[in-house]
């Protein structure tokens, strides 16, 4: 999508920012600075927006030629409002737009590169089933494809209650656990995930979270990342679980953490790093997120990765 960004109340006009956003775009310009190679697959309207979409996309080198331009849809448009220092809101218009009308076909046609090479990952997040009818068999077409090649899967639940109700997206997350090997979601989403609800994780004394990780690990899934904002994080697997502390920055602009954070995730998976690298590297790409202005303009490259241990005032000449 295409996004504005204002400076203050909407209603009292003034200038926007015009920039690109979007979960999977973000984690995908979040890999590509981290080095990774990425493909995105997604659809814009054939117009000024859409290039610009396209072009912010090649300029931070991920590979769009899998991506769709439809000529009877407009690329789709979110507003951000800082209305206080600590509340932003988002308005979206997205209905109708040429991204919730992606379909199968696109998907197909993205998920091989030239040489017909399958990905090593498939990201996909919740949102996309949640935009209509087509973006959901298209995001259904994708789990085939990637167990047909064998191919992991990674999903950021990312539950977005303006676009479906929580029955609706429990019927579509739960039918995708069996192809999901790592997932990512907040505390509050993982019941959305679970084949069979249980709630009597207080009654047990149990952390709800691990009570939850718990039984989705039972059902096949390979890691559960749970997010847990400013608290850090935390990853359930096999082996037991791993908590990291959130790195202590400024925080500026909240919007975005979650997708910074699933790109230092599967960069550091990509990477070959365990599970307490591969969070220490979620919550360093997480925190650079915070601490910049922009959904992912502030996404770190490699080597400044490290920059975020510096000591206040440090001048790098
Ligand atoms: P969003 O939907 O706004 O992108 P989210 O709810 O998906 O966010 P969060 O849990 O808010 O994701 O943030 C993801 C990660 O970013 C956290 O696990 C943490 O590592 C990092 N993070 C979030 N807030 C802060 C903060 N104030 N300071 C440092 N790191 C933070």
């Amino acid at each position: 999508m295409v996004a504005l960004r204002g400076s203050g109340p909407l209603r009292l006009g003034g200038s926007l920012d015009v920039s690109v956003a979007g979960a999977e775009s973000n984690v995908a310009i979040g890999l590509a600075r981290l080095g990774h190679r990425v493909r995105w697959a997604g659809a814009v309207g054939d117009d000024e927006a859409g290039e610009l979409v396209l072009r912010t996309l090649r300029a931070e080198g991920v590979d769009v030629t899998g991506s769709s331009r439809d000529s009877s849809a407009p690329t789709g448009l979110l507003l951000f409002e800082p209305r206080l220092p600590q509340v932003t809101r988002v308005h979206y218009y997205r209905s109708g737009s040429a991204g919730s009308r992606v379909d199968s076909a696109a998907v197909t046609a993205a998920f091989t590169d030239g040489a017909g090479a399958p990905p090593r990952l498939l990201h996909l997040t919740g949102i996309t089933p949640a935009l209509g009818p087509a973006p959901l068999a298209a995001a259904r077409q994708a789990l085939e494809l990637a167990r047909e090649h064998g191919v992991q899967v990674c999903l950021d639940v990312n539950f977005r209650s303006r676009l479906w109700n929580e029955a609706d997206a429990a019927a579509v997350l739960r039918d995708w656990m069996p192809y999901v090997d790592v997932l990512i979601a907040s505390d509050d989403e993982l019941p959305l995930c679970l084949s069979v609800s249980r709630d009597g994780a207080s009654a047990a004394g149990k952390d709800p979270a691990e009570m939850h990780a718990d039984q989705l690990l039972s059902q096949g899934v390979r890691e559960v990342v749970v997010k847990l904002g400013a608290a850090g994080a935390t990853a359930y697997t096999a082996e037991g679980s791993v908590h990291r502390p959130a790195r202590s920055v400024e925080a500026v602009d909240p919007v975005g953490a979650g997708d910074a954070f699933v790109a230092g995730y599967v960069s550091a998976l990509l990477d070959g790093a365990g599970v307490t690298g591969r969070l220490e590297r979620a919550v360093t790409t997480g925190a650079f997120a915070v601490a910049s202005h922009g959904d992912w303009e502030g996404a770190p490259t490699r080597s400044e990765l490290a920059l975020l241990g510096a000591e206040s005032g440090t001048v790098v000449r």
